[in-house]
């Protein structure tokens, strides 16, 4: 009979993407990522996959996250030698992302962070490059014959650039056709750059994610103009706003917003705007090399000539001196990783900064517990970075409406396609109190019992 069992993403564990869909005639990986977060968590990836990876058929990858695409290069080294189903701006974001990755897992194996008994690179830039061969590049839209009776297409997850939910087709042993859609990450309708999530009409199994389960995002409007009134204050007082933000989507986000308020000459008077990582810089290029996905709004910038990611006072920072020269920065907004505030330039300007009353740091996204963006977040006034205690002045700032995840509303409305002709939905990709907050509002509007699966359980599909 046909399976699924979820090896990651479950158990209440947000990270750690990997589903395997078997057929007994085929087996398919949706994601293999990353598990990032608690050192516990963390020690998942280097205790094995729980399978084989020889005996995988193919990987359908949703898109080029972490936590969906960081362990591909385990896979490979482990004995993986299949396609690699994406869309091309997903094989592309991963290449940089497994790339940063790699550098990241250096340092940890380097300070002896990955836990006892993990004291060497679990894979090289070799198992990389392997990855990056196997990528064969679908269009959304378009169905696929894959084997043994196995057909999938891809559908637009409006998430990040590039993402998608795969709807898959396969067939029982008494010879039925059955549907089951994995969601992937899904993104909150009415984004500017990208499009919104497609809607999928029938499923008889749904696997969806549950991040935001059990929230509700403010509004974007909301959020636009809290960031007008910051930017208003340097105007006013000559202070400098520092943002942390995440490379690949919220970066460029913010540009996005910062280019119509600075362009339609809101703004009182001009400020200095400084993106201070080579990664989200790579990054911003492969959204202006994929503009075939954008959505109305950034199609009629472009249209009109404008280039939605830069705009007058905006520079890409280089080098680390050219970084190290914003410490008496006026006048100005700093962009810089990690989005946490867990490592990368950003610790710098917050040393340099952060102790000035007229300064301003802004959070963009979430908070993990424990990141030293966390602790300022929560009000702390003394953050220990780099070693050094560095005390907090500046006014803190959470700007909500930027979430590039659906919350409960979009998931629901997302949901809801499915009608009644749904069998079972599976919530993973969520904490416990998420799962359950969704599971309880499916039960009240679509009187269906979602099931929340173990890390390692496998379900029958009939
Ligand atoms: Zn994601
Ligand atoms: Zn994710």
């Amino acid at each position: 009979m046909s399976k699924v069992t979820f090896y990651g993403a479950a158990s209440g564990i947000v990270t750690g993407s990997c589903h395997l869909l078997d057929t007994n005639d085929v087996r398919i990986l949706v994601d293999c990522g990353l598990f990032q977060g608690s050192k516990k968590v963390v020690r998942l990836n280097w205790q094995g996959f729980g399978f084989d990876p020889s005996t995988i058929d193919a990987v359908f990858l949703t898109h080029a996250h972490l936590d969906h695409c960081g362990r591909l290069p385990l896979l490979v080294k482990h004995g993986f030698n299949g396609p690699i189903f994406a869309t091309d701006a997903t094989r592309d974001l991963t290449k940089i992302i497994l790339y940063d990755a790699f550098k990241l897992h250096k340092e940890a194996v380097e300070e002896g962070r990955l836990g006892p008994g993990v004291t060497s690179l679990q894979y090289t830039e070799d198992d990389i490059k392997k990855v990056l061969s196997l990528f064969k590049v679908v269009k959304y839209g378009e169905f696929y014959n894959f084997k043994n009776g196995v057909r999938f297409r891809l559908r637009d997850a409006g998430h990040i650039l590039g993402s998608a939910s795969y709807e898959i087709w396969i067939k029982t042993e008494e010879g039925r056709e059955r549907k089951i859609v994995f969601s992937g990450d899904l993104g909150q309708p009415g984004q500017r750059i990208i499009r919104d999530p497609d809607y999928i009409r029938e499923a008889d199994y749904v696997v969806v994610e549950s991040t935001y389960g059990g929230r509700l995002h403010p509004d974007k409007a909301t959020t636009v103009l809290e960031f007008l009134e910051i930017l208003k204050d340097l105007n006013k007082n000559r202070g400098v706003a520092i943002i942390p933000v995440f490379a690949v989507e919220r970066a460029q986000e913010i540009l996005y917003e910062l280019n119509l308020l600075v362009e339609r000459g809101i703004l009182d008077k001009e400020l200095s705007f400084y993106l201070d990582s080579p990664m989200a810089s790579e990054v911003t290029r492969v959204f202006e090399r994929y503009s075939k996905y954008y959505d109305e709004d950034a199609l009629l910038l472009l249209e009109k000539g404008d280039q939605p990611f830069r705009f007058p006072g905006l520079r890409f920072v280089k080098s680390v001196r050219e970084s190290k020269m914003l410490k008496d920065a006026k006048d100005a907004v700093i962009m810089a990783g990690s989005g946490m505030i867990t490592g990368g330039r950003i610790g710098h300007h917050i040393i340099n900064h952060a102790y000035k009353p007229t300064a301003h740091i802004v959070f963009v996204g979430y908070q993990v517990p424990g990141s030293v963006g966390r602790l300022i977040l929560d009000g702390r006034k003394k953050v220990k970075i780099y070693g050094r205690v560095v005390q907090i002045n500046a006014k803190v700032h959470y700007l909500q409406g930027f979430s590039s995840h659906a919350d409960q509303y979009d998931l629901m409305y997302w949901l809801r396609n499915f009608g009644r002709s749904v069998r079972q939905i599976f919530l993973v990709h969520g904490e416990n109190d998420q799962r359950e907050a969704l599971a309880h509002k499916i039960y009240l509007e679509m009187q269906h019992n979602a099931y929340m699966p173990l890390l390692g359980e496998t379900v029958y599909l009939r």
